[in-house]
């Protein structure tokens, strides 16, 4: 293998069942192909910082595989200096080939050890990513940790550029992060209000990673993507990758939200009364009926109120949306 030539999402596609695991050198580091899909860069200087990118999660979310498979060869060639741990995770090898979300079972639902509750392909490499990222963390464990899962959302948004926020509980909001996310392109944050089993929540629950999933607009096949409007998150992520540093923008920017319902199909009948291609992040007033079904029906309870992730195309008992509300920036408990 030569760090030069090698191109880490050819060669993850065109063997993504096995691969034998091997080393090679590149100019400022050293490259471990650990699993199919997992490459862990070790650089020689490094800045205390354990930093995982993941992409590919959802197989057809393209435009954030292309940005950061072309970090990867950035780094390879030596066009720029790696600075910090980095574990580069393309999250699904046979969806992706698919072009599809999943194959049996959404693969960002998985993590947390809720692995267990499932069955399907998705299953072992939900096991495989969660050990992948335990050996990573713990080999640095005094290092500070981050892991930034970037996706792209199936449908339009009223802001482009959102991210989901770890629930927290009673623990503090990181302003440095929010003015990393703001210089980084993102419009909205989306506060968590329960713990998940998404792959950026696992990371925040069992590593005290600072974790987000980032949604990097819509999805769109290889070759569409504009990576132009990631401009500013490449940049960002160039700047962490070399410095080991967060660049900063004003965080009072971002458009904070908070959940206040979260919707469940409750029977086979069950309807959201919006547009097929409502965007996410789309408002309504007071009393509008959002959804109803046989079982019952949901109205707005105040103007603004928005719905992000509708979907009704799932089992009964499954989330169908969340209804959130435009939250206080000055009211959030936060450390600067
Ligand atoms: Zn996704």
């Amino acid at each position: 293998m030569k760090a030069p030539d090698f191109d880490f999402l050819r060669y993850t596609l065109e063997q993504p069942d096995q691969i034998s695991p091997s080393t090679f050198l590149f100019p400022s580091g050293r490259a471990h192909l650990e699993q199919v899909g997992v490459l862990r860069l070790e650089p020689r200087h490094p800045k205390p910082v354990n930093l995982v990118l993941s992409v590919g999660i959802h197989g057809n979310e393209t435009a954030p595989i292309e940005l950061v498979n072309r970090l990867v060869k950035d780094i390879l060639s030596g066009a720029i200096t790696l600075g910090v741990r980095l574990l580069v995770i393309i999250g699904h090898p046979h969806a992706i080939i698919r072009g599809e979300r999943f194959v049996d079972v959404n693969l960002n639902r998985l993590f947390d050890g809720a692995y267990d509750r499932y069955e399907g392909m998705e299953v072992d490499r939900a096991q495989v990513l969660t050990e992948q990222l335990t050996a990573f963390y713990d080999a640095e464990p005094s290092f500070e940790n981050f892991h930034y899962d970037l996706h792209t959302a199936i449908r339009g948004s009223r802001f482009e550029r959102f991210a989901v926020h770890p629930y927290v509980g009673e623990a503090q909001y990181q302003v440095r992060q929010f003015g990393f996310l703001a210089a980084a392109g993102i419009e909205a944050v989306l506060l968590s209000h329960q713990p998940s089993t998404t792959f950026s929540y696992h990371s925040y629950k069992h590593h005290n990673a600072h974790a987000f999933t980032l949604e990097l607009g819509k999805v769109r096949p290889f070759g569409e993507n504009n990576l132009k409007r990631l401009q500013k998150m490449d940049t960002c992520l160039r700047t962490l990758v070399t410095a080991g540093g967060l660049l900063q923008a004003r965080q009072e920017q971002l458009h904070i939200f908070s959940v206040v319902k979260v919707l469940v199909k409750d029977a086979d009948d069950y309807q959201l009364h919006i547009a097929s291609d409502e965007k996410n992040f789309t408002g309504f007033k007071q009393g509008f009926v959002l959804a109803s079904s046989s079982a019952g029906e949901y109205a707005i309870e105040q103007d603004g109120d928005a719905i992000v992730f509708p979907n009704t195309n799932l089992p009964i008992g499954q989330r169908a949306g969340m209804v959130v509300r435009k939250a206080n920036w000055q009211q959030l408990n936060k450390a600067w």
